[in-house]
């Protein structure tokens, strides 16, 4: 199967998203001992999704995709250290991907400890490990807490998500060499998008236009 075009996979995740949000499950993405047998010989993912590891937000699923189809990262608040960039890299370089989608989501619990944290009196987690993810969400959020949006609590987390979600995709557009090469050269394309858990869309809303 020839590489799929950045704007080609992009169309298919909208088009798949649809499909969830009408409660409609594609034949295609259910999992058959054909494809499975099929897979042995190699992947060709069409897109690498860098997803929350929340429970409620499985890319496969929101995008109605089968095996094989998404290079799937998931890590609490969808942060990029340098594991996950190494992993974009892998799938970028090794399987010719082109589109990378960041997915943050709303009612994230990592963006909410990360705010809960960087309150008057507040100390945050008190693991380091945890630590070490809300610190990367927290220089964001930071600029958030000194705007009027501290008097709305969900418009701040809403605002926050889509900050961290930003954040996130400028790193893997600009913090690799390697990515950003394939950005210039071969048609790498880095998007954001939110997921909303009330009502499963997911809206691009950086970098897709
Ligand atoms: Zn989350």
């Amino acid at each position: 199967m020839p590489v799929i075009a950045a704007r080609d996979a992009l169309e298919r995740l909208r088009e798949g998203n649809q499909r969830f949000v009408a409660n409609i499950r594609s034949q295609e993405t259910l999992p058959n001992h054909a494809r499975r047998m099929q897979l042995t010989a190699g992947q060709e993912p069409f897109a690498i999704v860098l997803g929350c590891s929340d429970s409620r937000v499985p890319a496969e699923i929101v995008f109605d995709q089968g095996l094989g189809d998404l290079f799937v990262i998931r890590v609490a608040g969808n942060i990029v250290a340098p594991s996950q960039v190494g992993s974009v890299e892998f799938a970028a370089e090794r399987y010719g991907t082109q589109l990378v989608v960041v997915m943050g989501h709303s009612h994230c619990g990592a963006i909410a400890a990360t705010v809960e944290g960087m309150e008057p009196n507040e100390r945050g987690p008190q693991s380091r490990n945890l630590l070490s993810i809300t610190d990367r969400i927290a220089p964001v959020v930071a600029p958030l807490m000194h705007t009027e949006l501290v008097q709305d609590r969900p418009a701040l987390l809403r605002a926050a998500t889509r900050a961290n979600v930003s954040a996130s995709a400028n790193h893997l557009r600009h913090g690799s060499r390697l990515l950003e090469e394939l950005r210039l050269k071969n048609g790498l394309l880095v998007v954001g998008c939110e997921y909303d858990l009330e009502t499963g869309i997911v809206d691009f809303f950086d970098g897709a236009d």
